[in-house]
């Protein structure tokens, strides 16, 4: 608050906020009239809200999570929590996903690069070439027949050798639109099927996958020479 103006021992404050009308008056020192109907939040709330704000933005540096999931999942957060008009406050005074939207995509533009918009565009080096704890897990990167990228672990291929039976099969709808379909490779791991080995192939040709599943073969048989040395 801030003195708007004074008579004698009376005092009139105003709130600092420009334009919002919350008022108080006091007599040598002490409150005779409060009139408390700030328009905005406190500063207290202002902290708060900066604090779901700052963990949001956390979580879109940290994650692959879809941006919108992120803004819904902290809110069901604040909601699951004890339901009070502190909690009830707090869940008012979150920007809505519109207005702090751009704000969160810069964050994750911060460490993700934008999106290749050609095959050629698309670099895969360095951590994008590891899984999360990382392993190499880039198998082949060829560009013969149109850009194709395989990615497994050495320990996926070591279950790929040990399993009786691959699975293959093809996916459209998932697949990056850069690429004509999703192949995966699944085989049975202590009785629950995995997926192990994927791959973004340019086109339906045979003959691609016919390559792949030759190249995977002798993948495992080098795997298998490693594993059972007989
Ligand atoms: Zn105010």
């Amino acid at each position: 608050m801030k003195i708007k103006s004074r008579r004698g021992d009376r005092c009139y404050w105003k709130c600092s906020t420009r334009n919002c009308p919350a008022t108080v008056n006091t007599h040598n020192n002490i409150p005779t009239k409060v009139d408390a109907n700030h328009n905005h939040p406190s500063d207290r709330m202002q902290l708060r809200v900066d604090d779901v704000l700052q963990r949001m933005k956390s979580r879109c540096k940290d994650e692959l999570t879809a941006i919108p999931t992120i803004y819904e999942e902290e809110l069901v957060k604040l909601r699951d929590r004890e339901w009070n008009d502190d909690t009830h406050q707090l869940v008012e005074h979150i920007p809505t996903f519109y207005s702090c939207k751009d704000q969160l995509y810069n964050e994750r533009h911060k460490l993700i690069p934008a999106l290749p918009t050609t095959v050629e565009d698309i670099t895969v080096d360095g951590e994008w070439a590891q899984t999360t704890t990382g392993q190499p897990f880039l198998l082949a990167d060829d560009n013969t027949n149109g850009r194709m990228l395989v990615f497994s672990t050495q320990e996926n291929l070591y279950h790929l050798a040990a399993a009786d039976t691959i699975y293959c099969d093809g996916t459209f709808y998932v697949c990056p639109t850069l690429f004509y379909q999703l192949y995966t490779f699944h085989a049975k791991v202590d009785g629950t099927m995995f997926p192990l080995v994927y791959c973004f192939l340019p086109g339906k040709d045979q003959q691609i996958i016919t390559w792949i599943y030759l190249d995977s073969l002798d993948l495992i048989s080098i795997v298998l020479l490693q594993h059972n040395p007989t």
